[in-house]
């Protein structure tokens, strides 16, 4: 097998030395390392499909990757140093934007913040919007069918992508660049290559659809006395904010107290505590006082009906920008706490109380020394469903104690969320780190029609072998 030969059939990068490929080597929360022949950047989409080409020629394993910043190990190989990293980093165009049709199209290694941008500029939103959005891909969103914290309004990765251009596993390209709302002439081939963490195929661009700018933002820092009046909240913000609401955060009183220990500018918006708060926010496609209005009326409809006990309105830019950052600084003061057990999880919204109350209370009989740190997108169903060590516990006696703990608090909470017809995984999809729980998981027809699909569309298993479902045994 040459790698020169590889070299010469691309006009992109191929990188071989050990400090050049390093920093595709290892995950972004560094759990896993691997090994690879080489990481080839390609120029095109073209290129790509001539690296892959290769790639199924000498039977080499290819994995996709973006901006390395999944959360489940899908963009890292393997340990054997037989596979191929296929960075989609220079992929970094923007190739065309409608206004007129509101959609944009992208390349695979465009960064989500540059898509973002790129809209802004023409005076469109493009809506996903995640932590990582500065360093993760547009190709990396849609393999992984990200999320983040506007779902509740727009959907997820894949309710914003229209169309598909796509290298096949074999080295075809694939040109199913549609910008059409409708299209309903056979199976639908892109809705299979998004959310397949780079198993089926490698996404080389993408049709995104974009929506008017919201005149306004406004958001509410809301204290609620239990999960359930988060829901009764949610109901009555649904009914009376319409399309405008935009997230409906859950945030746990332990959450708020870790950032506040570890975020030197944050500061608590309420005067008193309260075991659980919300988050929400409101976009108005009109005016900063309309959205207020509008806001602070559903408040009061909210303390009359006893789902809240008090609330905060941002009445700034900044003041929305901190009362975000209470939020979003929360998986970085768990980290601050030491090693964390953390899971990603859906439930149907409506279960969820029962799943809290249940779940806690079996894990602190189970686990006494572990605190839960539970926050999430509520709106969407979707919690950060978390675990620290008492405060303190960071010595290596105590990392090693957490990792002796995780499968067995993992497998309590998974069965929880089985039981309760959740997912194992609402946002980071399955990688390394939940396919085997997956599989758990799922019936023996759904696994059964995902090999099917594996197989139809990757004979050979080459695309990211090992990722989302275990390989099949040989007959
Ligand atoms: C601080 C932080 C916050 C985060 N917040 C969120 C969040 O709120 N919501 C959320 O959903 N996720 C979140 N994530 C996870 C992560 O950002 C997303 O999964 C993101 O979509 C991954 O994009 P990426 O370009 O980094 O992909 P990578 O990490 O490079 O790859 C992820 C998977 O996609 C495959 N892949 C990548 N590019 C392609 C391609 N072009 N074609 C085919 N397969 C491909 C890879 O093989 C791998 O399986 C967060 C991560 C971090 C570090």
């Amino acid at each position: 097998m040459m790698l020169s030969d590889l070299r010469a059939a691309f006009a992109g990068r191929l990188l071989t030395e050990a400090a050049d490929t390093a920093p595709f080597l290892t995950d972004w929360r560094r759990k896993w390392t691997g090994r690879a022949l080489a990481v080839a950047q390609p120029d095109t989409a073209a290129d790509v499909a001539a690296v892959v080409r290769w790639c199924h020629a000498q039977r080499v394993a290819v994995v996709p990757q973006g901006g390395n910043t999944g959360l489940s190990g899908g963009a890292t190989p393997d340990g054997s140093g037989h596979a191929i990293v296929l960075s989609t980093a220079r992929l970094n165009r923007v190739r065309s934007l409608d206004p007129m049709g509101n959609t944009l199209t992208s390349e695979a290694g465009v960064t989500l913040q540059q898509v973002q941008h790129a809209a802004q500029e023409a005076d469109r939103l493009f809506p996903l919007s995640l932590a990582a959005q500065g360093t993760c891909t547009i190709g990396g969103n849609l393999a992984t069918n990200a999320g983040g914290v506007q779902v509740l309004r727009y959907g997820n990765a894949r309710a914003l992508c229209l169309g598909l251009e796509v290298v096949t596993a074999d080295g075809q390209l694939w040109d199913g660049l549609r910008a059409l709302r409708k299209d309903n002439t056979g199976y639908d081939l892109r809705d299979l290559f998004i959310g397949s963490e780079g198993t089926l195929g490698v996404i080389t661009a993408a049709v995104l659809q974009l929506f008017p700018r919201p005149a306004a933002q406004v958001a509410a820092f809301v204290a609620v006395p239990s999960p359930a009046d988060a829901l009764g909240l949610l109901a009555l913000a649904q009914a009376r904010l319409g399309a405008g609401l935009t997230a409906f955060e859950l945030v746990s009183d332990t959450c708020l107290g870790l950032v506040e220990r570890h975020v030197s500018a944050a500061r608590r918006p309420l005067a008193d505590a309260s075991p659980w708060y919300v988050l929400i926010e409101l976009s108005d496609t009109r005016s900063e006082t309309e959205a207020t209005a509008q806001l602070e009326s559903l408040l009061e409809a909210a303390l009359e009906a006893g789902h809240a006990t008090d609330a905060a309105v941002s009445t700034s830019v900044a003041q929305f920008r901190c009362l975000w950052a209470l939020r979003e600084d929360i998986s970085e003061s768990q980290g601050a706490e030491g090693p964390a057990i953390k899971h990603d999880i859906a439930l149907p919204i409506a279960r969820i109380p029962d799943f809290i109350a249940t779940t806690d209370a079996s894990l602190a009989r189970h686990f006494p020394d572990l605190r839960l740190v539970v926050f999430g997108h509520l709106g969407d169903g979707n919690l950060h469903y978390n675990l620290s060590p008492a405060p303190g516990a960071t010595g290596a006696a105590d990392r090693a104690a957490i990792a002796a703990l995780e499968a067995p608090v993992n497998r309590l909470v998974h069965d929880a969320v089985h039981a309760h017809g959740g997912s194992i995984s609402a946002e980071h999809g399955l990688g390394l780190l939940r396919r085997d729980e997956s599989a758990r998981c799922k019936s023996a027809v759904e696994l059964q029609l995902m090999h099917a699909i594996k197989r139809a569309l990757d004979p050979l298993n080459l695309m990211n072998p090992g990722k989302l479902l275990a390989p099949e045994p040989t007959p």
